[in-house]
């Protein structure tokens, strides 16, 4: 058995903590902040993520965390139905829910079950140094850790690859988001259902249920350039502006979120890398793919990643060969997630009225079969040999 070191304690190292701990390896991962604080907003776990957990075991102890995602309604500003995608055809092909979660209770479902020494915080990650027989991680501390292999699950922002690809930087997507979790309980919207208003001038609004009478929501407007000083300066009563002529539940929503609750990011992601493996180093989660998150399967892809691991060490017996492995079977699938969910935000956040309403038509006349069969690849295994 072999001794691993994953560099990050998000969603993407956590869960691959689990599957190499479930294969007899031993595993030490570090993290760099202190604490693991509640951050982040909602996620959805798309039925093909659900599937990866429960390849790592993991699905019985998030399924009840969450809030089964049934459907997906699309409407314009005016509120006019666009499209109505029915999400449970998935679930009952694959025998998996979609789930809206909060990024937090995820975070702390997969840190349980976890031996209490596998996780070190506070422990910023510098570099690396591999020779033939291992690998050596070096810390900001001063201090050093050695094992057999690494694995960088360090975020869009990732240490690990910008050793590996000095030359990949993160790519602003040209537009920026809100994001809150609200106790919209009062509201009693409709159970299972999540939306997204796809509004003029490069506004979006979506929304989703997480469980608990929490709703998850996100808002969108364009920004040439990231970091726009007026828009770090924004609160919920500046969204409340610029979203005001969206119609139910955006002004509810908004109505219920406090100004400390709010989180504001560029919406950023990686153009698609061709090598994921590095002879004794492995890219997973954001570090290797970050996307946009226009399709929700940010997560989801962390999660894949940590299943498709698992599998390829245990088809693979020598360990570099399985990390070729990881990266031939994942790039494709990630790649594809990665340029279509770009794509789609540029969509989404069309500002020119004339093709802003070409767009709502295309919509609202494609029949539900053929956006249905559009989304079917999401939901799909891995390309089997
Ligand atoms: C704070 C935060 C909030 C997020 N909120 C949302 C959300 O609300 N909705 C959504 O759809 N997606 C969200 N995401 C993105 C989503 O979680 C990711 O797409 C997905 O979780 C991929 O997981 P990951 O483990 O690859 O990366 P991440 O979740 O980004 O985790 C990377 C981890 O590595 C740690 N790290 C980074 N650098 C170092 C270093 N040098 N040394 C040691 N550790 C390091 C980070 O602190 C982090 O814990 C969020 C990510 C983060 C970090």
């Amino acid at each position: 058995m072999a001794h691993f070191i994953v560099i990050g304690a998000g969603l993407g190292g956590l869960a691959t903590a689990h599957g190499l701990l479930g294969l007899g390896h031993s595993v030490q991962v570090y993290e760099a902040a202190p604490i693991l604080r509640e951050v982040g907003a909602g996620l959805v776990l798309g039925a093909n993520a659900m599937r990866a957990l429960q390849q790592l075991g993991l699905h019985e102890s998030v399924h009840p965390l969450g809030s089964a995602v049934t459907s997906l309604k699309l409407f314009d500003q005016n509120g006019r139905l666009l499209q109505n995608a029915d999400t449970s055809v998935f679930t009952r092909a694959l025998g998996f829910d979609n789930v809206g979660i909060h990024r937090a209770t995820l975070q702390q479902a997969l840190l349980q079950g976890l031996p209490a020494d596998t996780l070190v915080l506070g422990k910023p990650f510098e570099g690396f140094q591999q020779t033939p027989t291992g690998v050596e991680a070096f810390f900001t501390d001063g201090t050093t850790a050695q094992a057999d292999f690494l694995i960088g699950a360090d975020g869009i922002r990732s240490r690990v690859r910008r050793q590996l690809l000095p030359a990949t930087e993160p790519r602003y997507a040209g537009y920026t988001c809100w994001r809150a979790v609200v106790e919209a309980a009062q509201l009693e919207l409709p159970e299972g259902q999540s939306g997204e208003i796809w509004g003029n001038y490069g506004r979006r609004f979506g929304y989703v249920p997480v469980g608990n009478g929490q709703v998850y929501w996100f808002a969108c407007l364009n920004s040439p350039a990231p970091q726009n000083p007026k828009f770090r300066a924004y609160r919920v009563a500046d969204l409340q502006r610029e979203f005001h002529s969206f119609p139910a539940p955006v002004p509810a929503l908004l109505g219920l979120t406090r100004n400390e609750e709010l989180l504001w990011n560029d919406i950023l992601d990686l153009k698609p890398l061709r090598q994921l493996a590095f002879g004794r180093v492995l890219l997973l989660g954001d570090a290797g793919h970050a996307t946009t998150p226009n399709l929700g399967q940010g997560a989801g892809m962390a999660m894949e990643d940590a299943a498709e691991l698992v599998a390829c060490l245990r088809h693979t017996p020598l360990i570099t060969d399985a990390f070729r492995r990881f990266e031939k079977r994942r790039l494709p699938r990630t790649t594809r997630i990665v340029r279509t969910s770009w794509q789609l935000g540029r969509v989404g956040q069309l500002e020119n009225l004339l093709l802003t309403g070409l767009r709502n038509t295309i919509m609202r006349l494609l029949p539900a079969a053929v956006s249905q069969s559009q989304m079917a690849w999401l939901y799909e295994e891995d390309n089997k040999e």
